[in-house]
């Protein structure tokens, strides 16, 4: 499996946050899984440049969102990209260490990220699928929740193809296709839905009250 550097967050930008210790052990009650291409930020087809970076629309407020309830966010991402020598993996890094420090500015948290790096057309054999990570398949699901002790049948996987949700379902999660209109929407719907009892926050507006058991 990949290691993935966990990234840590400086919590102090909002008294309110929910401390890593709490957010670790609220993902043994179960997580979320977010793709990352057209998910949280727009794919340009390959996306690795920093300066291609731009948020889809809901998602600063979607991943704020489930800070304030504690749940635990991860990335699951295939990045074939890397198999077919377009850019390399500090490349990536680069990319997602942007993204995690986005996420943090605009009240969220990304715990870990995982990704694929394989691809059909890699020109290496090494980095050729098949692979137990790329998507549909559910490895860098699994990975994750063996690292962090995460509850996969509370969870839920969230991403904008087909393979996302067959990924999310082989794991054992809830699954949810993104239509790419609104992330903070489908959130509020995630949290009613599998996580009305996690509501930490009474900011007006955050809307869990009375939300609907799964
Ligand atoms: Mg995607
Ligand atoms: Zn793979």
């Amino acid at each position: 499996m990949d290691s993935s550097p966990l990234f840590s967050l400086d919590e102090s930008m909002t008294k309110s946050s929910p401390k890593d210790a709490d957010i670790r052990a609220s993902a043994r009650r179960g997580a979320v899984f977010l793709d990352r291409d057209q998910t949280l930020n727009v794919d340009h087809g390959y996306t690795h440049l920093v300066d291609d970076f731009a948020w889809m629309p809901g998602a600063p407020d979607a991943l704020s969102l489930f800070h304030r309830h504690a749940i635990a966010c991860f990335i699951v991402t295939n990045q074939g990209g890397i198999g077919r020598e377009f850019f390399t993996a500090a490349q990536m890094r680069e990319f997602n260490d942007h993204l995690v420090a986005q996420a943090g500015l605009a009240g969220g948290h990304i715990m870990d990220i995982a990704h694929c790096p394989h691809h059909p057309k890699a020109p290496s054999p090494a980095m050729r699928t098949p692979c137990n990570c790329r998507k549909p398949e559910p490895g860098l699901l699994l990975g994750l929740a063996a690292k962090w002790n995460i509850d996969l049948s509370a969870s839920v996987m969230i991403g904008d193809r087909d393979s996302d949700v067959a990924a999310g379902q082989a794991a054992g999660c809830h699954a949810y296709l993104f239509d790419g209109t609104d992330l903070s929407g489908l959130a509020r719907h995630v949290i009613d839905r599998h996580f009305s009892g996690a509501r930490i926050d009474d900011t007006p507006g955050s809307r869990n009250q009375g939300g609907v058991n799964a």
